[in-house]
């Protein structure tokens, strides 16, 4: 029989607010544990929720680039369970009414442009962390009232890679409007999965189970393929999925049953009485539309028509806001499009990976690449040397032609002093020139390279050969 796997993706994603949900609390990654609390994220009785603006304007600009309808009228509701790591045994949720409903993102699979829908954007609360120690369990509620919006895709996505191809694009969007940095290690983005399977072209779907803690998209991936054998498998021997939630084990490459599927009605949801339902007007959303930015595919199409560029350049450019936004202000400077990707992409990015940085951090000023890209034009140094360069400039935020003059690698165009090296060369390289004159002309590379060699790779290479050739 052939199956095919159907797999829909719940997507936890924290926004970048200086301030949690509904207290003032900071939100800094890595503070010291339960250092950013106050009574209303503890659940102290009698506290009352104050909702953040500047959460609900990121989370209205995330589903609005996400397509998505922005619902006028919007409430929040009590998610009720009891746990140590929610102090006040509810978290704050959206349920019947959420923020935002039916929007897209577009994925390319197999070659081909997919839309895979979004069914709801909503906000709600993070919980606490627990550590587990030997010793006993700590509980650190910084996190206690973070807040998130979780996404919520349609079950259209028919292949783990499918799944993959989703959440690079969402989190390449979501980058973009900076409302997060979707850092999986950090836990500012979580995904559960969701995925069943059912007979090739079946019209229903088959019983679905939910896996979770998987800490990077590589990790998504693989567990949506273990939970896709495992799945066949069963149906295979004639036994039934059960549906439940289950666990991603890094370790052992496999997930494990943790508790059966609760229910909507488990959790006994009511609309939180501490808040006013949400009321969005269009001229509010119509604002904070005027923040949405080109987002990434926009962008990319654009390098390949504004500035002729290959698809991987455009790609590899429009990866990140920033660099992308680097780039183009190189070429606002410069106008050569191609010259400037080249760098960038060799050169730049790969200090960038070497250091682990990114190109915020980098020292280079786009008008410093510049102009060492002049120098080259007017022939002060040659190509290679600014291969070099480029790594002091790298190291130190100086100017090229600071560096030029500090370490003299000025290129040497003098013809007499270039000839007196030429000079050397063939006294020293008799058995070479001897092969040049016999008709092997590949050697002429080798005796300019011993030039260049001699000359620490300043001599201008145009001159070493036209000077060779002349005196051979
Ligand atoms: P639940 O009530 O179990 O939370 P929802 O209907 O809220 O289920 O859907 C949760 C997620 O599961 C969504 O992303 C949805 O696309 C996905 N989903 C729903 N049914 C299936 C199915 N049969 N197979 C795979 N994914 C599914
Ligand atoms: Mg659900
Ligand atoms: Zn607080």
């Amino acid at each position: 029989m052939d199956y095919e796997p159907v797999i829909g993706l719940e997507v936890h994603v924290q926004l970048a607010t200086k301030t949690k949900l509904f207290c003032g609390c900071r939100t800094t990654f890595g503070a010291p544990p339960n250092s950013q609390t106050c009574p209303v994220c503890l659940g102290f009785p009698g506290v009352l929720p104050v909702l953040n603006k500047e959460v609900v304007e990121l989370a209205i600009l995330s589903a609005i680039a996400l397509n998505c309808t922005i619902n006028p009228y919007s409430r929040f509701s009590r998610k009720n369970y009891f746990y140590p790591d929610l102090p006040k045994a509810y978290q704050i949720s959206q349920y019947d009414l959420p923020l935002a409903k039916d929007g897209w993102v577009e994925i390319s699979s197999g070659g081909k442009i997919r839309k895979i829908g979004i069914i709801r954007v909503h906000l709600e609360e993070d919980a606490g962390k627990l550590i587990h120690e030997d010793s006993g369990s700590l509980v650190d509620y910084n996190r206690c009232g973070i807040p998130l919006i979780e996404i919520v895709s349609s079950p259209m996505l028919r292949s783990s890679q499918e799944a993959y191809e989703y959440l690079n694009a969402l989190k390449d969007i979501l980058r973009y409007l900076r409302v997060s940095d979707c850092n999986m290690e950090e836990g500012s983005l979580r995904c559960d999965a969701n995925v069943s399977v059912r007979e090739k072209d079946a019209e229903g779907f088959g019983t679905k189970t939910e896996v979770k803690n998987m800490n990077s998209f590589k990790a998504v991936k693989q567990a949506l393929d273990y939970e896709i054998s495992r799945q066949i498998d069963l149906l295979e021997k004639g036994r039934r999925v059960l549906q439940e939630t289950r666990l991603w084990d890094e370790r052992e490459s496999r997930t494990h049953g943790m508790r059966t599927k609760e229910e909507a009605h488990d959790y006994r949801y009511f609309p939180e009485p501490d808040l006013v339902p949400l009321s969005i007007n269009p001229e509010w959303v119509n604002k904070i539309s005027k923040r949405l930015p080109e987002l990434p595919k926009d962008r990319m199409n654009r390098f390949l028509k504004e500035y002729g560029l290959p698809e991987y350049d455009a790609l590899v450019l429009t990866s990140s806001r920033d660099l992308a936004d680097y780039y183009e202000e190189c070429v606002r400077l410069y106008n050569q499009p191609k010259v400037i990707s080249n760098w960038i992409m060799t050169e730049l990015l790969a200090l960038l990976k070497e250091d682990g940085i990114e190109i915020t951090q980098v020292k280079i000023k786009p008008e410093h690449l510049i102009s060492m890209l002049g120098l080259i034009d007017k022939g002060v140094i040659s190509g290679k040397i600014a291969k070099d360069i480029i790594v002091h400039m790298f190291r130190t935020g100086k100017d090229p032609s600071l560096i030029v003059e500090e370490k003299g690698l000025v290129q040497i165009t003098d013809e007499d002093e270039v000839s007196k090296v030429i000079d050397e060369v063939i006294l020293e390289n008799k058995k070479a020139v001897l092969e040049y004159k016999s008709g092997k002309t590949k050697v002429m590379g080798f005796l300019v390279g011993q030039v260049m060699k001699k000359t620490e790779g300043k001599a201008n290479p145009q001159i070493v050969n036209k000077l060779l050739r002349e005196k051979i």
